[in-house]
């Protein structure tokens, strides 16, 4: 059987340096830390740093006086901000570097005056955070068809952002819908979609062609894993998304030799070296063809 292996794959920048940032935190001022939301949308990374000594909430108001407490990878609304700071609780903020400049985006055409649309998932953490960044929120689409039904006030005071792990292909399209529909829209001089969710897409775009079977190791709450899966299926391929090697079902393999294999950005290696394992076990001798793409080297210093 051969294998196909993404790379870029697996932890970005901004992931590294959220799980660094907790056990620093755990070092400097030891256990318990608190940290709001999970860290990295990763169960496999929470229950590490759980035994480390960190506990995971979901809101602020679990979090006793005087304790520190970590804001997730993902961002939060300024409002959750400001109530960890108004109780005096030694706030970290883990924010990704790449999701804070979008909140900064956001804040500057809240400034200038403009009604703002996210393109983005409702409900993901990053979105929550994103909208809560300004007085009176902004709108929210996800589809070509979200753009075309949506009502705003004044079309020439207008400006778009983007959530940053989302499909740059189905993005393209709904920007594009933007700009017919709204001609004198803002939006971002640069992509707001990271580059770790654009290299990850573009290697699994790259083997595309070669593999007859896709496996993403990734969270099913982890929006750029979840965009890797559906980029397989758009290709045609049967695409999974799991979370360790133990998911993966003997029958989905049948009659499949070529394998493609990618990780979301909140995925550690080991669980890629253990499906790497399990493929074996259950494939007999695997070849491995590695798909390089770039080669990354961002990094984001730590928030302490
Ligand atoms: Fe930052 Fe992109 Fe990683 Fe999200 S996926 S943490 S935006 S680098």
């Amino acid at each position: 059987m051969e294998l196909f292996l993404a790379n870029p794959r697996g932890f970005c920048a901004g992931v590294e340096r959220a799980i660094r940032t907790v056990e620093r935190a755990l070092e400097l001022y030891g256990s318990p830390i608190f940290v709001r939301h999970e860290i990295v949308h990763n169960h496999h990374v929470v229950e590490d740093l759980r035994k480390k000594g960190a506990i995971f909430v979901e809101e602020l108001d679990e979090v006793p006086n005087e304790s520190v407490v970590i804001f997730s990878a993902h961002g939060v609304p300024r409002k959750v901000m400001e109530d960890g700071l108004r109780r005096g609780l030694r706030v970290i903020d883990a924010t990704c570097p790449l999701v804070t400049k979008v909140h900064k985006e956001t804040q500057l055409h809240a400034r200038e005056g403009r009604e703002q649309i996210l393109i983005g998932h409702a409900g993901h953490p990053e979105v929550e955070g994103t909208m809560g960044q300004v007085e009176g929120g902004m709108y929210l689409v996800s589809s070509v068809e979200d753009v075309e039904s949506l009502e705003i006030k004044d079309p020439d005071h207008l400006a778009f952002v983007t959530q940053t792990t989302l499909s740059v292909d189905e993005t393209a399209d709904i920007v594009a819908a933007l700009y017919k529909r709204f001609p004198n829209i803002q939006g971002p001089r640069q992509e707001d979609i990271c580059y770790a969710t654009q290299n990850r897409q573009e290697a699994v775009k790259v083997m595309a062609k070669d593999i007859d079977m896709l496996l993403v190791v990734g969270a099913n709450n982890s929006s750029n894993s979840n965009r890797l899966r559906e980029l397989g299926e758009r290709h045609a391929i049967p695409s999974y998304l799991v979370s360790c090697a133990d998911d993966i079902r003997p029958e989905w393999l049948e009659d499949k030799e070529r394998i493609g294999v990618t990780a979301g950005a909140s995925a550690p290696e080991y669980l890629v070296q253990e499906v790497l394992e399990q493929l074996n076990s259950l494939k007999g001798r695997l070849k491995i063809n590695e798909i390089i793409v770039t080669q990354e080297d961002v990094q984001f210093s730590l928030p302490i």
